[in-house]
């Protein structure tokens, strides 16, 4: 995947991706993090490959792992998808995914 190559946190440990631990900690590991993001070149594609993916845990695309939750579910709800038909993102998805960020 090439746009990791000017992915925004290439310079930093990839834990600080993947808070856990105490509430407090945790909250300001996360919003580092997702300032990190803020101000990433290739958030959209690290967002639609998380998605696609199906990345459950970490910070990927400015997102956290339940933004990336209600995502999926507002395109399920949307598409009339089920965890039983499976979730497909679709073209239309992608062309519409900058509004997520
Ligand atoms: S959006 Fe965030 S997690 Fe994704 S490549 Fe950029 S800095 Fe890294």
């Amino acid at each position: 995947m090439k746009w990791r190559e000017n992915a925004g946190c290439i310079s930093y440990d990839p834990e600080l991706f993947f808070p856990s631990g105490g509430a407090e900690g945790t909250a300001k590991q996360e919003m580092f993090a997702l300032s990190i993001c803020r101000d990433c070149t290739v958030v959209l594609h690290c967002l639609k490959y998380a998605l696609t993916a199906r990345k459950e845990v970490g910070i990927w695309g400015g997102k956290t792992e339940k933004e990336r939750r209600e995502i999926t579910k507002e395109w399920q709800k949307r598409t009339g998808q089920t965890k039983q038909t499976g979730i497909q993102f679709t073209e239309e998805f992608y062309s519409e995914i900058s509004t997520y960020v």
